[in-house]
């Protein structure tokens, strides 16, 4: 007899605990071959003391496993542990984030009847790196990382599943009239990359124009891949607006491991009421069968569940009167579906899984070889923690800065939340304690080395003058590799 393949199963917080054990019956009743390996994550774990929220015993179980299947867990706001989650993803290189959203006219409302549509989320990078920091009394950073590894694995990953499931267009979503030098790597990378798919149709939108269409007409799109955060905001908005986010689930893509999870959360809300709507995360495990070579059990579970919406047995999330025929709790719409086995839907179409949806394999990241690039040091930003009892006066400033002896560099400009201010700043504009002062090698071919910045350093640390942070300014092949001042 051949051995089962194993899985990991993380029963997660809030619903989490209900809808995992309503999803791994019905997978099991529709033909699913695993073994399971439970593992803890999320508020028991860390409330007992663990303060990554994760038992180390799961990495172990993952190593051996290869797929994880995890219902949601709670992530405190504002403060608090770090989200799991986001460690998880990050932990085992899970960089790709798919996320299908279909809608399900007449059977559940909507106002979008023809939404088929999946999005492709970077999800590793961008604003989720966590690297937050409180550098003055007034001021708050987080930064935003956008690699050319990443980007390129996420954008040819969005490229090859719109390939190996005959979708026809992809469309990338990125602020890169704002953000051009990280969203425009992404821009970038995505165009260089359309060109080895020349079958497929390409796009591009500034994410606010391309989240509000994404809202108002989803069924013009096909594929979109988008960085991180983008992904995340949108793919709720398309997910509810095809009738709830209970009903979406979700793969995250790894080189070694795949986890399978829904898109929604724990929804503390409703927890312990037992009628949660377990639909998201059983697509999720259709996602996972399909990855695990299933396919015969993910199509009749994925048949069954559609029968089981189109026959109106919908859980209180999506119930309407006109839509609907029964409302029914978590445990009567798992007897639903697992009633429905081996049926298919009457007026949905039907899912096949033998020659179609699959989900392309994690790629090697594409490492920048040491050398490529010609990297040369041409100044700094010094970052100021500054006022005086009367107030915050740029000219002020850059009149004490150039008290201070800075050797080969020289003061350039301020800017105060990125607008700069000095020279020839506008008396309106609002100041906070928090000052960029851009110090300059002169001239467009000289070079710096870093005993410079040491030593313009030591002189405002002599000079009393409190630096929060120092960003290097390179040129890169000659192209400068960093933004000019709002203004400047
Ligand atoms: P949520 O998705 O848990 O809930 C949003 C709303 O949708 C609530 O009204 C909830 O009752 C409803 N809802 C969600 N899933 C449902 C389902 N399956 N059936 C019926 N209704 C459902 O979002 P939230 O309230 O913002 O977050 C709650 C917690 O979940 C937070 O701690 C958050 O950090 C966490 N979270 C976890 C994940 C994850 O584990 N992948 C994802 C998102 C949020």
């Amino acid at each position: 007899m051949t051995q089962k393949p194993h899985i990991t199963v993380a029963h997660g917080d809030g619903i989490g605990p209900k809808i995992m054990d309503a999803c791994l019956e019905i997978l099991e009743a529709g033909g699913a071959q695993f073994e399971i390996e439970t593992v803890e994550i999320g508020e028991k774990v860390y409330l007992r003391g663990n303060s990554n929220g994760i038992e180390p015993d799961l990495w172990e179980s993952l190593a051996r496993t290869g797929v994880l299947y995890k219902a949601p867990i709670t992530t405190p706001q504002g403060g608090g542990y770090k989200s799991i989650n986001v460690t998880m993803r990050k932990t085992l290189g899970l960089y790709a984030n798919v996320r299908p959203t279909r809608s399900f006219h007449p059977f559940v409302r909507t106002k979008h009847p023809k939404v088929d549509l999946i999005i492709v989320r970077e999800n590793e990078e961008d604003l989720y790196a966590g690297i937050e920091h409180r550098q003055t009394s007034e001021v708050y950073q987080t930064l935003k990382i956008i690699t050319r590894p990443g980007s390129e694995r996420i954008v040819r990953y969005a490229f090859e599943y719109a390939r190996r499931n005959h979708r026809k267009k992809v469309t990338c979503f990125t602020k890169d009239n704002i953000m051009k030098m990280t969203d425009g790597l992404f821009h970038k990378i995505f165009d260089e990359i359309a060109t080895e798919y020349p079958e497929i149709e390409t796009e591009h939108m500034i994410i606010d124009i391309g989240a509000a269409r994404a809202a108002t007409q989803p069924e013009r799109f096909d594929v979109i891949v988008m960085p991180n955060l983008y992904g995340d905001v949108v793919s709720d908005i398309t997910a509810e607006l095809t009738g709830s986010v209970g009903l979406a689930g979700s793969a995250n893509v790894g080189e070694k491991v795949s986890m399978f999870e829904a898109i929604h959360g724990s929804a503390p809300d409703i927890a312990g009421l037992g009628i949660a709507n377990p639909s998201g995360l059983l697509m999720a495990g259709v996602m996972m069968l399909v990855h695990m070579g299933q396919t015969q059990a993910a199509e009749r579970v994925h048949n069954a569940w559609l029968l089981t919406i189109e026959d109106g047995i919908h859980t209180k999330d999506i119930f309407q009167l006109e839509n609907s025929t029964r409302q029914v709790n978590t445990d009567n719409f798992v007897k639903a579906v697992i009633e429905r086995l081996g049926d298919f839907p009457k007026k949905l179409a039907p899912v096949s899984y033998a020659h179609g949806v699959t989900l392309p394999k994690a790629q090697p990241a594409n490492i920048v070889k040491l050398g490529t690039h010609k990297k040369e040091l041409v100044g700094v930003d010094l970052f100021l923690d500054w006022q005086t009892a009367d107030g915050r006066n740029p000219d002020e400033l850059a009149e004490a800065l150039k008290k201070v002896d800075s050797g080969d560099l020289d003061l350039i400009m301020i800017t105060n939340r990125g607008q700069k201010v000095w020279p020839h700043g506008h008396p309106d504009t609002f100041c906070t304690d928090h000052w960029r002062c851009r110090y300059q090698v002169k001239g467009d071919t000289a070079t710096i080395v870093h005993e410079s910045i040491v030593r313009l350093l030591h002189n405002m640390s002599e000079a009393g003058f409190d630096f929060i942070k120092t960003e290097n300014l390179y040129r890169f092949d000659g192209q400068l590799g960093f933004s000019l001042g709002q203004g400047q």
